[in-house]
């Protein structure tokens, strides 16, 4: 090994903003390669809400690979990788099968309980390398011989880093240092949607049929539910989402104060649903007081993820639909992918600018990629793809959406950035 090259690489200093799932897998990633990182979290602890997340296939690799997914699955309550493809119903009358996604055991991911997720990742990280109450405002690059990257808090504090990784999600204030405007890249995606977390036995009791052993879908024109087991099942994770697909995203703006989040009553839901089946309504009537979420994206697309020594990583990157289920996952990802070429061993502060370059150039067609197809999927489910919501037609546009997704090697993508940044003689 090039000491030199070693002896800069251990004094590469990294900063993360933003401590969310990718925040803190990118931590996990770059501390368990011994790479020198503190994260800078604006709220006073890590938090998620109570509600379930799908981590993919490919996610789930990536977290076995960094040596986490059991305590993952520990935490979770989760007895492994269970959670199979979806079963698509109609949402109505009888709730007839529109079409089963082809189930294949390797493709398995977990229906995990989001606040559960977090504990574990944080269960890794030594808190001497956290740092909350620090909400960034800007980021800005110092301009001695060897350029710093100084980010500054709210507090009216400062960090100097090397490199400043943004996890700071959707509404990244790190983004601006990325594209160098102040125009927010972010969209009103005209789809919202109402969540909720029920005791199994809660749904039983109020005579839904339907066994959510499997994740199951109902669709209808304009709206449909995702509902999944965590927590070993004992759990019932509902999303009820609804869309206006007639306009383009980022057509219509919410005002800038308006909460994306917020309470409402029960009643509202249901009267969004009215008329839909026994087991939608059945499920509905189990959530007492639903969160309402108005579903931002990062829209449209950055041309870059990366500025000189700044990079985006999960949602501040690529905020999507959730539509895949696969928002996290493409985050883990870029945690995985910026953490394998930043703990290079050829990697310094000298070239660590190109060394980000390779990161952008193997992520974004990616990430957008998946970005598209949960936009498509969202369409197909609503009743909005190109052949309608029959069976036919649902099977015909969907076909095996989540291939690309799941099948993914992504330690190929670290290989060909290394080739990449051999190429152009940055790497020997
Ligand atoms: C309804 C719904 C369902 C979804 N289901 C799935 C699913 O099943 N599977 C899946 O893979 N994805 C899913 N997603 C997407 C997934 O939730 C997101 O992609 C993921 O949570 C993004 O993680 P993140 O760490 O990038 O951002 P976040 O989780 O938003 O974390 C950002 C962190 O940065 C902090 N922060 C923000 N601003 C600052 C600042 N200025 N300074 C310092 N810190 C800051 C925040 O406090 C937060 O802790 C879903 C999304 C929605 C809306």
């Amino acid at each position: 090994m090039n000491i030199t090259a070693d002896t800069e690489r251990r004094s590469l200093n990294v900063a993360i903003v933003g401590g969310g799932v990718v925040g803190l897998t990118c931590a996990v990633a770059l501390l368990r390669a011994d790479v020198h990182v503190e994260l800078f979290e604006a709220a006073a602890r890590f938090e998620e809400i109570g509600a379930g997340v799908g981590i993919g296939a490919n996610a789930a690799r990536i977290l076995a690979s960094l040596g986490v997914l059991d305590e993952v699955l520990v935490k979770t309550q989760e007895p492994g990788l269970t959670m199979g493809s979806f079963s698509m119903k109609s949402g109505m009358d009888e709730h007839q099968l529109i079409y089963e996604y082809p189930w294949v055991a390797e493709d398995d991911g977990v229906g995990a309980h989001r606040a559960s997720f977090l504990d574990a990742l944080i269960a890794f990280i030594d808190p001497k390398f956290t740092h909350f109450h620090k909400r960034c405002v800007s980021v800005l690059t110092s301009t001695t011989e060897s350029p710093r990257q100084v980010i500054h808090f709210a507090d009216g504090t400062t960090h100097e880093a090397d490199v400043v990784i943004g996890g700071d999600g959707i509404k990244s204030s790190v983004r601006t240092a990325v594209t160098g405007s102040s125009e927010t890249r972010v969209a009103f995606s005209n789809t919202i949607c109402y969540r909720g977390l029920i005791p199994y036995e809660a749904v039983k009791a109020a005579g839904v049929k339907t066994d959510f052993g499997r994740p199951i879908m109902f669709l209808g024109k304009g709206k449909h539910l995702v509902v999944f087991p965590v927590r070993n099942q004992a759990l019932i994770n509902v999303v009820a989402f609804a869309a206006d697909h007639t306009i383009p995203i980022g057509s219509v703006q919410l005002p800038p104060d308006q909460p994306r989040v917020i309470l409402v009553p029960q009643e509202e839901m249901l009267k969004e649903y009215e008329g839909w089946g026994n087991d939608v309504i059945g499920l509905l009537s189990c959530i007492p007081k639903p969160s309402k979420w108005f579903i931002h994206v990062v829209h449209p697309p950055l041309e870059s993820y990366v500025k000189g020594r700044i990079a985006l990583v999960g949602d501040a990157a690529h905020g999507m639909l959730p539509h895949l289920g696969a928002g996290a996952g493409q985050g883990i990802e870029d945690a995985y992918v910026i953490a394998g070429l930043l703990s290079n061993p050829q990697t310094s502060p000298s070239n660590v600018e190109s060394v980000l370059q390779a990161y952008d150039r193997i992520r974004r067609p990616r990430a957008q990629m998946v970005w598209e197809a949960s936009y498509r999927a969202g369409r197909v489910y609503d009743g909005f793809g190109d052949h309608g919501l029959s069976p036919e037609g649902v099977e015909q546009d969907i076909g095996r959406q989540w291939d690309p997704v799941y099948k993914h090697d992504i330690d190929n993508d670290i290989e060909q950035a290394v080739a990449w940044l051999k190429e152009m003689f940055i790497f020997a």
